[in-house]
């Protein structure tokens, strides 16, 4: 089994920054610690608050409850603790991120290679046809 990246608390992380920091700092976060609350999640039913407007802004549908109302016109999705979700640059894995030894990585790059060789024969294969 591998190892998995741990929150600064110790924790199991299940959420990852994409962005990752610039100094270097941890971009795993535990549940419990993760920032949650962005105005990317945000919806509004004002259509003036969209640019071009949304003709009576983004309603709620069924798929989207559990959610939350952050004031008269804007809404949220939450989960089922009804916690708002974090930024959408976390990218979310309830089994955690492995922490990836060589071997693994050589397995994930020689996989990575062999797909990009196929991709470019079969554009090189494409263009004679036409
Ligand atoms: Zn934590």
């Amino acid at each position: 089994m591998s190892k998995k990246h741990l929150c600064n608390c110790g924790k199991l992380a299940v959420w990852l920054y994409m962005p990752g920091y610039e100094n270097n700092e941890n971009s795993f976060v535990c549940d419990d610690c993760v920032d949650r609350g962005c105005q990317c999640n945000y919806y509004s039913i004002r259509e003036e608050d969209y640019n071009p407007p949304i003709k009576g802004g983004i309603l709620p549908t069924e798929e989207d409850y559990p959610i939350k109302w952050i004031n008269d016109y804007t809404w949220t999705k939450v989960d089922e603790k009804g916690r708002e979700y974090p930024c959408c640059e976390y990218t979310y894995n309830e089994n955690g991120f492995n922490i990836m030894n060589w071997f693994e990585r050589k397995i994930i790059y020689s996989k990575l290679f062999t797909s990009i060789r196929f991709f470019i024969y079969n554009f090189k294969h494409k263009n004679k046809k036409i």
